[in-house]
């Protein structure tokens, strides 16, 4: 197992800076998922700790020691890609066994090896066929088999899942966080997808432009994000957030938070609206509320109200919300 830390780390390409001063450290035999929009240096972050890219200054360390030097394929780090990277002419069994035969491994002790880790992704039937035989998931299977041929102390994801189809990417999100708890390796997974990352990650570490936005525990992040940015990056629908009067200071509250109804309660934070959407998504329903000319999202389990109706919307004050004109979340508690 591995801990992975950058310690004052800049990258730059072509003296665009991608990355400036990071510190982060990703504990050992953890599910660290790295999230934030597209661009905001996620993959960059892998690519060092892979040893594919070396940052422009800074330190990079696994278990304590600064792998700056170290070749690629010597840091105990196995990388798995979005496109799979498996061999097309090759069979499952070809494929996984690909890496061993390179390193000379004995012939019984990959097969033993094959045969196990097969077991373990649920490949096993599988291992005389060609990738074109096999479906999205199983494929996504054969890159992982590969990556764990090799015994990593540390496996890099990036957007393993992402050309999967929705079904799929959820069944493979339950196998990996299995698939994590069965090696207790330390796993750092990169997505743009932050539904992906509340539901696998024991930490997240949230970023934006090539900075870190928060690092904390799914749960955290979301009932006590640190600014502006990291309430509305997590949650469907996002935070609702308006102005707060002529400070700059804003307020916000969860769809989930508010409630609505036909009288006013007694609440501290109460306005009047009328529903102007209601998209109704089976188990939920989320209406679009104008109050003024701010319209808020709240999310319903249930499917009271309609279209034009006029209604009171409420949100308890302990949930509610408020950032200050450096969007630093000022504590809620
Ligand atoms: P995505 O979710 O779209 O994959 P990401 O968060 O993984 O995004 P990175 O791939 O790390 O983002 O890229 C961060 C920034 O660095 C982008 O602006 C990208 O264009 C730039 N970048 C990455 N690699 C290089 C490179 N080799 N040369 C020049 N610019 C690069």
């Amino acid at each position: 197992m591995a801990s992975i830390e950058f310690v004052n780390v800049t990258q730059s390409f072509d003296k665009h800076v991608v990355i400036q001063d990071l510190n982060l450290t990703i504990e050992d035999g953890k599910f660290t998922v790295l999230v934030g929009p597209s661009g905001c240096g996620k993959t960059t972050l892998l690519r060092m700790i892979a040893g594919l890219d070396r940052q422009t200054s800074g330190q990079v360390l696994i278990n304590g020691k600064d792998v700056s030097r170290i070749p690629s394929g010597q840091r105990g780090v196995a990388m798995v890609f979005q496109n799979y990277a498996i061999y097309p002419t090759m069979s499952v069994r070809e494929n996984i066994e690909f890496g061993l035969k390179n390193n000379k491994v004995p012939k019984e002790e990959r097969t033993r090896l094959v045969e196990s880790i097969s077991e373990t992704v649920g490949l096993r039937p599988y291992l005389d066929r060609k990738p074109s035989a096999l479906s999205g998931g199983q494929r996504q299977r054969v890159a992982l088999a590969r990556a764990m041929v090799k015994k990593p102390s540390v496996f890099l994801m990036d957007e393993p899942l992402s050309n999967l189809d929705a079904k799929l990417r959820v069944q493979m999100r339950i196998e990996l966080i299995e698939l994590h708890k069965k090696l207790g390796s330390t796993f750092v997974y990169v997505t743009h997808d932050q539904v992906e990352a509340m539901s696998m990650a024991d930490t997240i570490v949230l970023m934006n432009q090539g900075q870190i936005q928060q690092k904390a525990a799914p749960e955290v992040i979301y009932r006590r994000p640190s600014n502006l940015f990291a309430a509305q990056f997590i949650g469907v629908p996002p935070m609702n957030v308006a102005e707060l009067g002529t400070e700059g200071v804003k307020f916000g509250f969860r769809p989930e938070s508010a409630v609505l109804s036909t009288e006013p309660v007694d609440s501290r934070y109460v306005a009047r609206g009328v529903i102007v959407t209601r998209e109704m998504l089976g188990s939920e329903t989320i209406y679009q509320v104008k109050v003024d000319q701010q319209s808020y999202m709240v999310k319903y389990t249930d499917d009271l109200f309609t279209v034009d109706q006029q209604v009171y919307l409420s949100v308890e004050a302990s949930k509610m919300y408020f950032f200050g004109a450096d969007e630093y979340c000022i504590a809620n508690e």
